[in-house]
């Protein structure tokens, strides 16, 4: 069957695909297909696989391999192919998977603050702050004042307003610094939790090395956009004891104290960059930082930053990338001459266009410039793997949970020793219009009857 990519979120508003529905309903495949889409809890991308999986008896003495328990061939599934979900984080690629990318951050978030799922509930009562690391100013952009004076064009600008976090001058804008910023992101903040331990240290009247026996600074932090396209992080930042979220924390551990070494260890934070035609660059925060300490919500006097609040504003940021602050770029580009195609601001493609160009250089190799152009320079917090690798692990981990869950339904006592033999290729994703259409008329996904957001 031919692999088509599709969009289906106005799939409602056509027309069925008449001639592709009957012949699948003809053959008798309807209620399997609706099964198998069923599986995909609304997922409109899902990675197709062909192949084979093979569970053979094996005798408990002999060790021999006997009779077939079970087989899965995806050539006599309906839709020809095992259909799995393509579990990507972001909200514009599937709203569905990003959905649950987003409880599952929501969840982390919320154990490493109340407890739970492992961690013990008197983490709640550890000195937690959240914090967020701004990128300093590469010239001045079009904003909202909040003292109500207009723009520095003269304009007011409204909140939906597409010139907001624009240049207001794109000629001296400091393009190259602001994507070189971007790529520079991930190791400025690696240096700053280094620096981080050893201010608490400090504080704590202790070396770095004695600073392990008393306590250890954990973080989750999640990475977004501004409209001007420069990346910051919000970050919770705990203190524990030296046994992490499992043991109290010392005494001297306040949230005051790891305010004000956050504040130092911020503020003293660079990364060398490179030398461009004469410039040295070198990365540091800006100026703005915001630390809150997070109460508990017993606490919540509808003033106080609550977990709960942290936790959602973690998750939902957890889902988005560059496409918050471009508008619509959201895969890398293959070709420079695509940029022209787009429909983002102005500012947004000379961002990605300089990216690009950087990209050329031998001595930013490193910063793989051109693959990141879609995210403005900045290589993301899935930077360890590459998303072909991540993409083929997460469908085989979905291909087993499909198989447990056949399994769990063919309810069989299972036997004590098995013999597997699978194979699985990547076929492609997405669904074919009939799919698409016949999906779309299951349960509406989740996420999905929202509004989209452009924040
Ligand atoms: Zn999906
Ligand atoms: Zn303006």
């Amino acid at each position: 069957m031919p692999v088509r990519r599709r969009t289906v979120i106005f799939a409602r508003a056509t027309p069925p695909p008449l001639p592709e529905l009957s012949n699948l309903a003809a053959g008798g495949t309807l209620p399997g297909i609706l099964r198998q889409l069923s599986g995909l809890g609304g997922c409109t991308h899902p990675i197709r696989l062909d192949g084979h999986r093979t569970e053979y008896d094996v005798d408990a003495t002999t060790g021999e391999v006997g009779r077939i328990l079970r087989h899965l061939d995806s050539s006599e599934l309906p839709a020809g192919q095992l259909l799995v979900r393509c579990n990507n984080r972001r909200t514009t690629r599937c709203a569905a998977c990003s959905e649950v990318y987003r409880r599952d951050t929501f969840q982390l978030i919320t154990a490493g603050l109340r407890g739970g799922k492992g961690t013990p509930e008197h983490v709640a009562t550890h000195p937690r702050v959240f914090a967020t690391f701004t990128a300093p100013g590469f010239g001045p952009v079009h904003n909202r004042r909040t003292d109500g004076r207009p723009c520095r064009c003269g304009t007011h600008h409204d909140q939906e307003d597409e010139a907001l976090g624009s240049a207001l001058d794109p000629d001296t804008y400091d393009y190259e610094a602001a994507v070189l910023w971007n790529a520079h992101a991930g190791p400025l903040w690696r240096r700053f939790s280094t620096y981080l331990r050893r201010e608490v240290a400090k504080r704590a009247g202790l070396s770095q090395r004695e600073l392990r026996d008393h306590a250890r600074v954990s973080f989750a932090k999640v990475a977004e956009y501004q409209k001007r396209g420069a990346v910051h992080f919000h970050a919770v930042i705990r203190l524990d004891g030296p046994g992490g979220g499992e043991t109290p924390p010392p005494a001297w551990a306040t949230a005051e104290l790891l305010t004000d070494a956050i504040g130092a260890a911020a503020s003293k934070v660079q990364v060398d960059g490179p030398t461009i035609d004469g410039r040295a660059h070198a990365f540091v925060f800006g100026r703005q930082l915001d630390v809150r300490t997070i109460r508990s919500a017993d606490f919540n006097d509808g003033q106080e930053l609550t977990e709960r609040a942290v936790a959602a504003y973690i998750a939902k940021y957890a889902t988005k990338g560059a496409e918050t602050a471009t508008g619509a770029l959201d895969r890398p580009l293959k070709f420079v001459a695509e940029l022209a195609q787009l429909d983002i601001s102005e500012h947004a493609r000379r961002l990605i266009r300089t990216a690009w160009a950087l990209g050329a250089r031998k001595d930013l190799e490193h910063l793989r410039l051109r693959a990141w152009a879609h995210m403005l320079g900045f290589r993301g917090h899935f930077s360890t793997k590459s998303r072909r690798y991540s993409t083929t692990l997460g469908a085989l981990r979905d291909a087993r949970a499909e198989w447990r869950r056949a399994q769990a339904a063919a309810n069989e006592p299972a036997p004590e020793t098995t013999y597997v033999l699978a194979h699985w290729v990547f076929a492609g994703t997405g669904l074919s219009d009939a799919e698409a259409w016949l999906a779309a008329s299951l349960e509406p996904a989740p996420g999905t009857e929202g509004e989209p957001t452009r924040g």
